[in-house]
């Protein structure tokens, strides 16, 4: 997997950026986090989704979509990239997969976490307590360093 290239080494990237293509674009306006999310920091619509345009005088792409076209190849028809790390910003492709509507509406609902901004105990599920698992799911790091230190306890106290 490739990783973003965090802007090319131009001195003016303004100008060099221009006839890039819209994957390059997309990039240089994403910044890597600690969980591996690729955020988008450039336009966004009011539901907090990137926007970016494949052409200059182009209608404006969701950039997550953007991107997983770019990785993954053609979304089938039909069917709406869904954000394993609950992160609208985010285009990672490796956190994006195509799932039909119900899919997508189904998920949301069965994970518990799904929205919500912190975990079970109220640990911010923010850039520096979040890591996402190979299967998509949010882990709170906060929890996991407790369930450590409450398994190393125990076996000092045996
Ligand atoms: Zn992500
Ligand atoms: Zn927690």
């Amino acid at each position: 997997m490739k990783t973003p290239q965090l802007g090319p080494d131009d001195p003016n990237p303004r100008t060099r950026l221009r006839n890039r293509p819209v994957i390059d674009r997309l990039m240089y306006r994403t910044a890597l986090l600690d969980n591996g999310c690729w955020e988008w920091r450039g336009a966004t619509n009011p539901k907090g989704y990137g926007n970016i345009r494949r052409d200059m005088d182009g209608p404006a792409y969701s950039v997550h979509r953007v991107s997983f076209e770019h990785f993954h190849g053609p979304i089938p028809d039909g069917l709406e990239v869904d954000h394993l790390c609950f992160n609208r910003a985010c285009v990672n492709p490796d956190h994006l997969e195509a799932v039909d509507r119900r899919t997508n509406v189904l998920r949301g609902r069965r994970n518990q976490n799904h929205g919500k901004p912190t975990c079970g105990r109220g640990h911010d599920f923010d850039a520096a307590n979040t890591s996402i698992t190979p299967d998509g799911k949010r882990v709170c790091k906060a929890c996991s360093r407790q369930r450590t230190a409450d398994y190393r306890a125990r076996k000092a106290a045996a």
